[in-house]
């Protein structure tokens, strides 16, 4: 017999895989087909490397050898195929409300709420006076309007779908009017232009880049216009030379037009941050009280929520907004629904919002308390990297992230991290570093600037310190 032919005789077959004590457990766990997939992948690609192989594969295992090691790779393919890819992670990266991770963290009362209504059934759509059917928005409606004082509210899947389902239903094949220095792109594919094609609304530019007037507007207003446009220019600022009309004219202007003004405020707060000792971002209210008539914001960005679009404003274009068909596309789902009660119920009491909303508190803590915890981590760090790097405390700016308050604002202390004297190859000591923190058992987000990893501990909670200071010791593995 050839040695090829030696080689695949010493390969089980996938019934004797399925009946392998080693692999009892796994089929436990994924099931008898999930289980003989896997087998036949591996035994498939084993057969493949054999024939391929053109010189005969010099010290052949025994049949028992070649069934254990085949046994290891079905459990570790298993094992990795088993976990899912989307995991926790330690933000560190300075930037607060950050999208790519999750943007807000929720507070205990919505994450509750939300597996209540996940594992149970629930009165979502459903009227437990009546016994009749009922509307998923009167959960939430009533408190976003006392807290708002808008006449009415509605919530659907994300901000941009909010913005799109204004559009879509006051100005269908019309016109909106919006200035040019705010044709913003938010980031992802999310930009002004794109959005109103999409909603089947006409974009009409008016005024220029720096400078807007009230006669620009109401040159333009005419017979097509469906609705003038409001963007809060959330992620960069014009200086200089600049002028925008004040939103209380404009929206004066539309009333004498008859033109719905509507807003779209990107984060939108509802509390003046500045209370916290935070810069002031433009409320709800205050949208509303300069008289937009419709106002979209993000759930989950400052109002630190979960993923949702909110539109408020008057009943009677709310009422338009909820019947267009459109709207039962972008409905949301019940968890979002029942995590946005929680957290909007939380703003009922703004003085102790900063302790129990998660974003606020990670945006209003103390530098001193960073600075300690700061101090505290030190050591540990050190310990884990050796003498391959130096690592100190240094001063930073954290920011708020997810187009608002473009600007570094917050003043925050990060561990950095730079290769020492006598590591080469400096810049690939780095970026090593940092894939290396990121595939710890809670991955840890950094930034890199200027040659050295930079963690920001703002987002790093007191109570978890633990948990990140008890893997350091993987990363010498
Ligand atoms: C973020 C943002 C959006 C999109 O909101 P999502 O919640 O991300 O869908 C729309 N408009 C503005 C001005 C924004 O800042």
């Amino acid at each position: 017999m050839s040695s090829k032919q030696q080689a695949f005789k010493a390969l089980p077959s996938t019934d004797q895989l399925l009946q392998a004590p080693e692999l009892a457990s796994a089929i436990e766990r994924v099931g008898h087909d999930e289980l003989k997939r896997v087998a036949k992948e591996i035994l498939d690609a084993h057969r493949q490397q054999i024939s391929a192989a053109d010189t005969p594969t010099p010290a052949q295992l025994d049949e028992k050898q070649v069934f254990d090691k085949v046994c290891h790779q079905v459990n570790d393919i298993l094992e990795s195929k088993d976990s899912s890819t989307l995991v926790s992670v330690f933000n560190l990266t300075g930037t607060v409300v950050h999208t790519n991770l999750g943007r807000a963290k929720l507070p205990i009362e919505a994450v509750n709420a939300i597996s209540m209504v996940a594992a149970r059934a629930s009165n979502l759509e459903f009227d437990l006076t009546t016994g009749k059917r009922g509307d998923r928005d009167s959960h939430l409606e009533q408190m976003i309007c006392d807290i708002t004082g808008a006449e009415a509210a509605t919530v659907v899947n994300n901000n941009a779908a909010a913005v799109v389902l204004v559009l879509n239903t006051l100005a269908q094949q019309k016109e909106v009017l919006i200035s040019r220095g705010e044709l913003v792109e938010i980031g992802g594919a999310f930009r002004i232009p794109d959005v109103m094609r999409s909603a089947n609304a006409v974009l009409k530019e008016v005024g220029t880049t720096n400078r807007t007037h009230l006669r620009d507007f109401a040159d333009a207003l005419g017979p097509d216009t469906g609705a003038v446009m409001k963007v809060h220019t959330s992620n960069y600022e014009i200086q200089g030379f600049t002028h925008s009309v004040p939103e209380a004219e404009l929206s004066a202007l539309c009333t004498e037009h008859e033109v719905p003004y509507v807003s779209d405020l990107g984060s939108g707060t509802l509390v003046d941050l500045a209370q916290y000792g935070l810069p002031h971002e433009p409320t709800v209210q205050e949208t509303l009280s300069f008289g937009a008539d419709l106002v979209t914001f993000s759930g989950d960005k400052l109002l630190g929520g979960p993923q949702a679009g909110i539109i408020v404003g008057k009943k009677a274009l709310v009422d338009r907004v909820k019947r267009n068909p459109l709207k039962r596309a972008f409905r949301v789902d019940k968890m979002t629904l029942a995590g946005l009660v929680e957290v909007i119920r939380l703003y009922k009491d703004p003085r102790r919002l900063h302790t129990r909303l998660p974003i606020l508190r990670d945006l209003t803590r103390p530098v001193q308390e960073v600075d300690s915890q700061a101090l505290r981590l030190l050591p540990y760090i050190k310990q884990a990297l050796s003498s391959s790097a130096v690592v100190t405390i240094e001063e930073c700016k954290s920011q708020i992230g997810s187009g608002a308050l473009p600007l570094d604002l917050l003043e925050s202390r990060a561990l950095v991290i730079r290769p020492s004297n006598e590591v080469a190859g400096k810049d690939g000591f780095v970026t090593g570093l940092s894939e290396r923190f990121r595939s710890l058992s809670v991955p840890v987000v950094g930034r890199i600037h200027d040659g050295a990893l930079i963690f920001d501990l703002r987002c790093l909670q007191p109570n978890e310190e633990n948990e990140f200071i008890g893997q350091l010791g993987q990363l010498s593995n």
